[in-house]
């Protein structure tokens, strides 16, 4: 039974982006990360940039306190950039550098994305460590049952709801990504 997971597993075999690593796209992540929080001071120690091809597409870096906006980081913004530049809500063929290791919300968002790798700098420990980010504990959250989080979600209305739902189903055109 063995071997059949592992030929399975094999199927599935990722490709090795280590050697599509390029050092001068880190040092840009990093340089942005320092732009953000040590020269123009608009947010944490987070820079990001987004490669297609060989080439930087997209660049972000943290702007949480310039812009009171708190889902305004690095990966994010890199995103959004990326995305509108090439017209699709899809980054297949992209890999994104980062400065520090993604928050949930920023790796739920390479998810959504479909970047192919990301390469990151420091780890979610040094950001806790050196600038108590709370991403550690944010993931520490997630994992738990609902019921043992802080902010608790309900369910509500749950047939009016779906009834949307059900009407976009009949759409022939409804938005599928
Ligand atoms: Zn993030």
């Amino acid at each position: 039974m063995v071997s059949s997971i592992n030929k399975n597993e094999h199927k599935h075999s990722r490709k090795d982006f280590s050697k599509e690593y390029k050092e001068e796209f880190m040092k840009r992540a990093i340089e942005l990360s320092r732009k953000a929080s040590i020269i123009d001071k608009t947010g944490g120690v987070f820079g990001a940039v987004i490669v297609k091809d060989g080439n930087i597409i997209a660049e972000g870096y943290n702007q949480v306190k310039k812009t009171n906006d708190p889902t305004w980081h690095a990966e994010m913004q890199a995103i959004r950039e990326a995305t509108k530049k090439l017209g699709t809500p899809h980054l297949e063929g992209c890999v994104l550098y980062t400065s520090a290791e993604c928050c949930p919300m920023c790796l739920a968002a390479v998810y959504w994305a479909h970047l192919d790798h990301i390469f990151y700098g420091a780890t979610v420990d040094d950001a806790k460590k050196y600038g108590d980010f709370q991403d550690v504990d944010i993931l520490k959250e997630i994992r738990k049952e609902n019921k043992d989080r802080r902010i608790q979600f309900e369910e509500k209305m749950r047939s009016e709801a779906v009834a949307v739902w059900k009407e976009f189903s009949q759409l022939p055109d409804r938005a599928h990504y």
